[in-house]
């Protein structure tokens, strides 16, 4: 039976292009993917979070088991506070939280409290295709500004802001993922993110900063302030524990001027009542217990050897005129052809051959064709990674050739 006559006219823009079906062939075992955005699960601390489970639920069951206030327990809100303040010099008081199901809630519903249909928002391009999705639900306009090795081009945001302005057109937010930025790999520099703050007064906006990657840097000397710490009042700060301790536990977080955040109470209360309290005091116990920064430095190490194994066997392999990022932390190397090529038609010939990737043209907020590619370092083997960038590669060639 044809259910479509039952759908709402959202559903719409749910329908993916051929390219999830494609991907869903990547999960076959003979496929070598860099696609997914998957950590390693050799980062999971499993022992440890058993015990804790297990403690959690004889120390707090009765609380852990029962309904929990919106905004978050309130004792495991203690903790993220002082975690925050500890790991990334985030200042913030417990009625500037919110607890979430993984940050993608969080974008969710930033989306439905911030955006009218209609409303300009800007987005980096690249930038993150989840984040991009829930916008999508909210038929925004996009603005797209590029990012280079440093970021995002603040001059380029600079230039189309004073545009709008002078069409008496105004921009209510800037969604940006500062440190490692997914899909390209890339960090805002000090001064540009000095520049954007200075921008975000002048033109009032608002900027939402994901700081998923915050400590997955794995360089000396590189500058991950958070955009929150410069500029409070200015910025929604979007947390998760998806890529630093697990992303099954579905743990995310808002820091957000109380003002805002009380708006973001009453939109969470009519969505899902409030976040799992049972994953809330297991995760409360493993930051009590430290879990999460004694853990990074093991992933870290772990994840910047798979991003060399990634580089090393880049640069063994790639025709000349191909580019790439050279990512200071994160999950992610983006590539760039420099070619007449559409990364999302190749791909069925890179399947073909055992090998996947996420096309370009899916982290682009008008999806234009492009000859970029997201490839994933932290999921696969250092074996799968030489073997699967050698296939790659020839893929490649082949369509260079052509
Ligand atoms: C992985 C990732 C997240 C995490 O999402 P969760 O919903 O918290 O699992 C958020 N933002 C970006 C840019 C990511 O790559």
């Amino acid at each position: 039976m044809d259910y479509s006559r039952f759908l709402s006219s959202e559903t719409d823009l749910m329908r993916d292009p051929e390219i999830r079906e494609l991907l869903k062939l990547t999960e076959r075992s003979d496929i070598v993917s860099f696609a997914g955005g998957l950590p390693d699960p050799q980062a999971f601390p499993l022992d440890e979070l058993a015990e804790i489970t297990v403690f959690a639920f004889r120390e707090f069951g009765v609380s852990a088991l029962q309904y929990g206030p919106t905004r978050g327990a309130t004792p495991y809100v203690k903790e993220l506070v002082e975690f925050l303040w500890r790991v990334r010099g985030v200042k913030a008081s417990p009625d500037e939280v919110v607890v979430t199901v993984g940050s993608q809630q969080a974008l969710d519903i930033l989306s439905r409290v911030f955006v009218d249909l209609g409303d300009y928002v800007v987005v980096e391009e690249p930038t993150y295709l989840a984040a991009l999705n829930v916008l999508r639900a909210r038929k925004p306009r996009f603005v797209g500004v590029p990012v280079d090795d440093e970021g995002i081009l603040v001059d380029v945001l600079e230039d189309k802001l004073r545009e709008l302005r002078s069409e008496g057109k105004r921009v209510k937010f800037l969604y940006t993922i500062p440190v490692a930025q997914n899909p390209a790999g890339v960090t805002l520099s000090k001064r540009r993110k000095k520049r954007l703050v200075e921008l975000a007064e002048e033109y009032d906006f608002l900027i939402v900063e994901d700081d998923v990657y915050g400590l997955l840097v794995f360089e000396d000397g590189i500058d991950t302030t958070p955009i929150r710490v410069l500029a409070p009042e200015r910025t929604v700060y979007v947390g998760s524990f998806s890529k630093t301790l697990s992303p099954g536990m579905r743990l995310g977080h808002v820091i957000a001027p109380k003002p805002l955040a009380d708006v973001l109470e009453r939109a969470k209360q009519s969505i899902d009542l409030h976040t799992p309290t049972l994953t809330q005091y297991v995760a409360m116990e493993a930051l009590r217990r430290g879990v999460v920064e004694r853990n990074l430095p093991r992933i870290k190490t772990l994840y910047k050897m798979k991003r060399d194994i990634m580089l090393d066997a880049l640069q063994e392999n790639m025709p000349e005129r191909v580019w790439w990022t050279k990512p200071v932390g994160g999950m992610f190397i983006w590539l760039k052809l420099n070619a007449q090529v559409d990364t999302s038609q190749l791909l069925l010939k890179a399947v073909e051959r055992g090998v996947a990737y996420v096309p370009g043209k899916t982290f682009y907020h008008d999806m234009r064709e492009t000859d970029t590619m997201r490839l994933n370092y932290t999921k696969p083997t250092a074996d799968q990674i030489r073997e699967g960038i050698k296939t790659l590669a020839e893929v490649v060639r082949e369509a260079l050739r052509s």
